[in-house]
């Protein structure tokens, strides 16, 4: 079996196709004729515009807006007055026109490729292509065509771009598997729009893939398997058809509102990590963002973010989301989250020390640069501030002061914010649990965080095999802190939402429902399977199990009578 990065669920099953790279060799040559060149040049952009424009419109019919997109952006770089006026500056000084567009797009290339973040780094790609595009034209080379391959076909190729896709037949391609890209790369971003199963990241694979040969793509585990026996053919046979069958059922709830099966209406929410994952929510169809864990904006670089950097983060997620509610979590590091650059000293106890909004409270410069720039990017949406890992009323006090402290500053600078932005808090200490009643009465929502509270409630490290035992949110202490959380908040009138992973849970959903949550919160591609499970659901029922479920002395007996009843 070969892993690699599964960055389009499902299961693939087909023959092997691998495309070879087409060759844009050529030999760099001194030209006199520096006119003609030019002349030579700008036709072979006109062409590839007009080649892009095409694929362009045929993607926008087969595969959706953002994926058009991209090759829109191509046409943008390649039209770019800058890269247009160098490259014809070389060539007037007698260097090819290959030479000539590859020095400057290796420039790009170069320094698109040693950004910081993500999606600067994409743009490397982007600039490959647009490369790889022009070279074609000015050598008279034509990318392969993928609207005649037989049905049942795997691809095997280094990259998948938007080019190649456009005339893409995608009722043939059983899977894709590329030997660059990570989730977020474009090849991943196009396979999910067409929704073919894919692993990416599979190296070398010119030695492990010949032509017709037979392959499975477990496009949801990362797993690929070459000439699979008999028997797990039909295993992976068996959990396409399952995986088909779900996900065509869960289509019927795509644009509905999430209500139970007496008609109450939900929240359905999404967790994110990076303002762009705003879109997959949009995609998946959340209704807002429950959780934003800025800490990633903070990890994998080598300083802090300043205020303008994380204004624009926040402000792009609100954009995308168009209204709909983003609620931004600020920095939630410590314990299993670590910034190297902070230098936090080690600590004997680092779940129980210093982090989150204990550290914040104690780096209020830091605290305030995040907190300006969430209230800034509060005037493109419905953003609401949210604190992790509170255990006490004075934490939240301070919170609160110290957003107050930053409206007034904005104030003074001219600058915008919503000055009614709601201000609530992670619940997912024990001690926020007990304390709910009175924690209520200082918040505007409540998001329950079961990943934590489960820990802190059975003191229990989830990372250690010995007690794993006990990390379950079917303990009875743990649905006991969640009831009284969920009751705190109903009789205060506040929303009261969960963000931890246990809110897609099928067997714990009827609980939440009886318990009176108002709000779930889930990774974007549990949405449409979450809004299914709500509605099988009506009051008395939910209330029924769960009288039944408070009844029970163990998580074993708990989640043994829950498997009966789903
Ligand atoms: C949680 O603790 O449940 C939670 C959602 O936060 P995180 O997993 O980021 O700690
Ligand atoms: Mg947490």
């Amino acid at each position: 079996m070969l892993k690699g990065v599964g960055a389009s669920a499902g299961i693939g099953i087909g023959n092997v196709l691998v495309l070879e790279d087409i060759s844009l060799e050529y030999t760099p040559h001194e030209v006199t004729d520096t006119a003609a060149e030019t002349t030579r040049f700008k036709d072979a952009v006109d062409r590839f515009i007009k080649n892009t424009e095409k694929q362009a419109k045929k993607l926008l019919e087969t595969t959706g807006e953002k994926e058009a997109r991209i090759l829109e952006g191509h046409i943008s770089m390649i039209n770019d007055p800058y890269m247009q006026s160098e490259i014809e500056k070389q060539i007037a000084s007698g260097t090819c026109a290959e030479e000539a567009l590859e020095n400057m797009c290796n420039m790009f290339i170069g320094v698109f490729s040693a950004a910081d973040d993500d999606f600067t780094r994409q743009r490397a790609a982007d600039v490959r292509d647009v490369k790889a595009g022009v070279l074609g034209e000015l050598l008279g080379v034509k990318e392969i065509d993928l609207s005649e391959v037989p049905a049942d076909t795997v691809l095997v190729t280094r990259e998948l771009t938007p080019s190649m896709t456009a005339g893409i037949k995608k009722e043939n391609i059983a899977g894709i598997i590329t030997e660059t890209g990570g989730k977020t790369s474009h090849s991943a971003i196009l396979a999910r729009a067409l929704e073919i199963p894919a692993v990416l990241s599979v190296p070398d694979i010119s030695e492990h893939f010949k032509n017709e040969d037979k392959v499975i793509v477990d496009g949801t585990a990362g797993n690929i398997i070459l000439n699979p026996d008999k028997k797990t053919l039909a295993e992976y046979t068996a959990m396409r058809e399952t995986f088909i069958a779900e996900k065509n059922a869960l289509e019927v709830f795509r644009g509905k509102k999430t209500l139970n099966a007496d008609g109450k209406e939900y929240e359905l929410f999404c967790n994110i990590g990076k303002p762009e994952d705003a879109v997959k929510a949009v995609e998946c169809d959340g209704e807002g963002v429950g959780l934003f864990r800025t800490e990633f904006l903070f990890m994998d670089r080598t300083s802090l973010p300043n205020e303008e950097e994380q204004f624009e983060a926040y402000k792009k997620a609100a954009i995308i989301l168009k209204g709909k509610p983003l609620i931004i979590r600020t920095l939630d590091i410590g314990g299993d989250k670590e910034i190297e650059y902070l230098g936090l000293e080690k600590e004997e106890n680092p779940f129980m020390g210093y982090r989150a909004i204990r550290y914040c409270i104690d780096n209020k410069e830091l605290f305030k640069t995040q907190i300006r720039a969430i209230l800034r990017a509060s005037v493109y949406g419905d953003v609401r501030i949210m604190f992790p890992l509170v255990t006490c009323i004075d934490e939240v006090r301070q919170g609160k002061r110290i957003v107050e402290e930053c409206k007034a500053e904005l104030k003074l600078q001219g600058k915008g914010y919503n000055n009614d932005i709601k201000v609530g808090i992670m619940t997912e200490t024990a001690a926020a649990a007990v304390i709910a009643d009175l924690l209520a009465k200082e918040c505007d929502f409540f998001s329950i965080g079961t990943n934590d509270l489960t820990g802190y409630t059975m003191s229990c490290d989830r990372g250690n095999d010995k007690v794993s035992y006990l990390y379950s949110h079917f303990q009875p202490a743990v649905l006991r802190m969640i009831e009284k959380i969920i009751k705190s908040a109903n009789e205060q009138g506040i929303p009261v939402g969960m963000c931890g992973e246990a809110a897609a849970d099928p067997m714990l959903i009827p609980i939440l429902i009886s318990f009176g949550l108002t709000e779930f919160s889930v990774s974007p591609v549990s949405t449409l399977k979450v809004r299914k499970e709500i509605a099988k659901w009506t009051k008395e029922k939910a209330d029924e199990i769960t009288a039944h479920v408070m009844s029970l002395k163990t998580q074993g007996e708990v989640a043994e009578y829950l498997k009966t009843q789903i």
